[in-house]
């Protein structure tokens, strides 16, 4: 039925391309036995439709209609309508057919090269994308900040992070861009993977360079921070790096998670484990952390039947119910009861257990893409800093 939809849609769309053509060119170029060439078609195309032949009554249709200059935007649509549905290959078809017509205006031709760009990139012909978009760049038209947005778009797929960095920064020459976060954001990220990339050739001086640079885009860089506490640390400067994580804990406390492992290392280092206590109880307290708890928990060496340790886990739970917090509580809870009570419990721990394991711990807040593992750009949406943890158990 769907696809019924889409077909019909396509008809009726080329129809008013007819419509709109006929209109336009009713000056006597169209001659009675043209239109009723084009009705035949339709006809055609209509009963190759009903015997289920889409393909075919899509390429009748396509030829139906008659390109010029009044229909050039129908057939622009048009392309971009059947990429949308998945027939790329018909995309690039009327696309590649309305960039061959001769004398093509400045602005229909851009708009030619961008739409067929859009389809390369779908069809993954990458090369023959960023060869059309250079084009209109080198126009330079109004065109060329489409044109620089899907080239951002291509290096990101191909891992070319400078030539990203290169077109954000041209991007954000136009004033009504310069403050884009998803731009500013966008390109602090190009930058750390250059980092990264520096990180695992120890090179620790080009790496502090390029988080200088994302923090020119982004000054409140999570990645960065994160980035820069992880030099900090390998270079032993511990207090440099407790400063740079509890940054990143006071910027977005979602972060605490990442940050608890390198934060519990650094003080180990220095002999602060008094400290870095105090730092959990204020995340439990004041942002409500899971992770916190829990790892207080671990680093008091609770043992089961622990007061202290059950009392700070109800409390969290009260206000931030979370599998990982109930599973310890219930642990801790096993020592000293009743055989009956005890093996109840312990029924109820493997089913939070086995649920818990079940759940995704991620997601993304902008297409709803679920995962166990984090990621600083959503596999499927492919934008920057959408992905953050489900800590609460209402939200799963
Ligand atoms: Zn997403």
């Amino acid at each position: 039925m769907e696809s019924l939809t889409f077909y019909l849609l396509l008809l009726t769309a080329i129809i008013a391309g007819w419509l709109l053509g006929k209109l336009g060119s009713s000056k006597s170029t169209h001659t009675k036995s043209s239109n009723s060439n084009l009705f035949q078609d339709y006809f055609v195309g209509l009963n190759y439709l009903l015997n289920d032949e889409p393909d075919e009554a899509i390429d009748t249709f396509i030829k139906a209609l008659e390109i010029n200059s009044e229909t050039i935007e129908t057939h622009l649509a048009l392309g971009a309508l059947l990429r949308r549905r998945g027939k790329v290959d018909k995309a690039i078809n009327v696309h590649q057919a309305l960039l061959a017509r001769p004398n093509l205006e400045r602005d229909f031709s851009n708009s030619v090269r961008l739409q067929l760009a859009l389809n390369y990139i779908a069809a993954g012909l990458l090369d023959r994308a960023e060869r059309l978009l250079k084009e209109v760049l080198d126009d330079g038209g109004e065109a060329k900040w489409d044109a620089l947005r899907q080239l951002i778009t291509i290096y990101q797929t191909e891992k070319e992070w400078e030539n990203a960095i290169s077109c954000s920064s041209a991007l954000l020459q136009n004033a009504q861009l310069r403050k884009d976060p998803a731009l500013l954001g966008g390109a602090a990220h190009y930058c750390c993977e250059i980092a990264q990339q520096h990180l695992q050739n120890n090179q620790d001086v080009q790496a502090r360079a390029e988080i200088k640079r994302a923090f020119t885009f982004e000054r409140k860089s999570i990645r960065a921070m994160l980035l820069l506490a992880d030099i900090e640390q390998r270079e032993g400067k511990y207090k440099a790096a407790i400063k740079e994580l509890l940054r990143v804990r006071a910027a977005k406390p979602q972060f605490i998670a990442q940050l608890l492992e390198p934060l519990a290392s650094c003080h180990d280092s220095l002999g602060t484990r008094a400290d870095f206590e105090k730092v959990l109880r204020t995340m439990v307290l004041e942002d409500s952390s899971t992770e916190a708890a829990l790892m207080l928990v671990k680093i008091t060496n609770a043992s089961p039947g622990n007061v202290e340790a059950i009392r700070l886990l109800r409390a969290h739970l009260e206000h931030s119910p979370s599998a990982g917090a109930l599973i310890e509580l219930l642990g801790l809870q096993l020592d000293g009861v009743d055989e009956n009570v005890a093996s109840s419990l312990e029924s109820l721990l493997s089913l939070v257990k086995a649920q818990a394991q079940g759940s995704s711990e991620y997601r993304c807040h902008h297409c709803g893409f679920e995962t166990k593992n984090f990621f600083w750009m959503c596999p499927s949406c492919k934008q920057w800093d959408k992905i953050s943890p489900i800590n609460d158990l209402s939200a799963r």
